[in-house]
């Protein structure tokens, strides 16, 4: 679903064409862009000449799309399917003791062409085994056996998109029947479309006390109508996070990271953590080298004040997240793929490696077009 008035570039014409197929074929999510971001898109490719940029590359699929795969891309790398509990597929997915991951939609407000969950998102299109009101009543009963869980995410899909009463009756009723203590939001609406944050919608927020964690990955994708939108928010109470993922060719330069960090500051929100893009299928356009993800951060942490710095970054994996600390060496595979080695809590994890000679950094030029 792209909107009429966008238009594509010469250089991604063919595989913007073709993609919505393939897309089905791979288990990849169909092209799905608001208008609200397609207007930031637009003014992008006037500038940048081409889909190079990094606002298209969030939503639109670049020449690159599917030039390259690599070794250990897999469906599903941090292993969603297998940490569902059997009963509750489509419904939770239970990684840590002390928090759980509630699916209330596989909706989002666009669909971003580097979603790590896209295999799981794709399969769910069309079916849908549980109606709402029997997927929180499980969650609950699911509570209930398991009293040691604090912290109830809502995510998805997009969690913001469903209808306010929906989420309103999610709310109550974790607050109402289940007591939950801590209920977070993940949420990209902000920066795809800003206007479902009404003020109801706001006092709804403040009401359940949810802290709202958006996933703002470029510091172009905050205008004015998003700040806007940010101050409603902080008028009526909530308390808001971020989050993103680190995007070759969106946000893989000193220049942007700071850019966004120091933005994130000035607007009270709380960036969490960056992460490490997971070795999905046809993740590829979007990886970066370990060493080079490293560099990234270390040079972050070296270059900019305490507040800019004091965010986690993270690589996410079958047995929990690891951190940089946690790396311990490199090895190679027998077909001669590189393999990271992190040790967390007397446990190995081997994190597949991206090929440092596909590793072609954004051009800051490109990626802060507007500086
Ligand atoms: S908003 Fe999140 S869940 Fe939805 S497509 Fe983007 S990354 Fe995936």
């Amino acid at each position: 679903m792209i909107p009429r008035s966008l238009i594509i570039p010469e250089d991604t014409k063919l595989v913007v064409a073709g993609f919505d197929e393939a897309a089905k074929r791979d288990g990849l999510l169909p092209i799905k862009i608001s208008d609200f971001y397609a207007k930031k898109v637009e003014e992008e490719v006037r500038v940048v000449g081409g889909g190079m940029g990094p606002l298209y590359r969030c939503v639109l699929p670049g020449a690159d799309r599917f030039a390259s795969r690599v070794s250990g891309e897999v469906g599903d790398f941090i292993g969603d399917k297998i940490n569902m509990p059997e009963e509750l597929r489509d419904v939770l997915i239970w990684k840590y003791d002390d928090r759980v991951l509630f699916l209330p939609t596989d909706n989002c407000a666009s669909n971003c062409q580097y979603c790590f969950r896209t295999a799981y998102l794709s399969d769910r299109h069309g079916s849908k085994p549980f109606t709402l009101e029997e997927k929180v009543t499980k969650l609950i009963e699911f509570l209930g056996e398991h009293p040691q869980i604090e912290e109830v995410i809502l995510s998805g899909g997009d969690p913001m998109v469903m209808a306010p009463k929906d989420l309103e009756m999610i709310l109550r009723r974790l607050k109402e029947e289940a007591h939950v203590q801590h209920i977070r939001i993940h949420s990209r609406t902000l920066v795809y479309s800003p206007f479902v944050y009404t003020e109801a919608c706001c006092n709804m927020l403040a009401k359940y006390r949810v802290r709202l964690v958006h996933h703002i990955a470029h510091p172009y994708e905050i205008c004015d109508v998003v700040k806007e939108h940010i101050k409603r928010l902080h008028a009526a109470g909530v308390r808001q996070y971020n989050q993103f993922p680190l995007l070759r060719n969106v946000n893989d330069h000193i220049d942007v990271l700071k850019e966004l960090l120091i933005e994130l500051d000035e607007l009270g929100i709380r960036n969490l953590s960056i992460f490490a893009p997971d070795p999905v299928n046809f993740s590829s356009p979007f990886r970066i080298s370990l060493k080079r993800q490293f560099a990234l951060m270390d040079e972050l942490n070296w270059t900019s004040p305490a507040w800019v710095q004091s965010t986690r970054y993270a690589l996410d994996n079958p047995a929990g997240k690891v951190r940089k600390e946690d790396f311990v060496r490199f090895e190679k595979n027998p077909d001669g793929s590189e393999i990271g080695i992190f040790i967390r809590k007397g446990k190995e994890i081997r994190y597949p490696d991206f090929p440092e000679e596909l590793d072609v950094p954004g051009k800051r030029k490109i990626l802060l077009w507007k500086n």
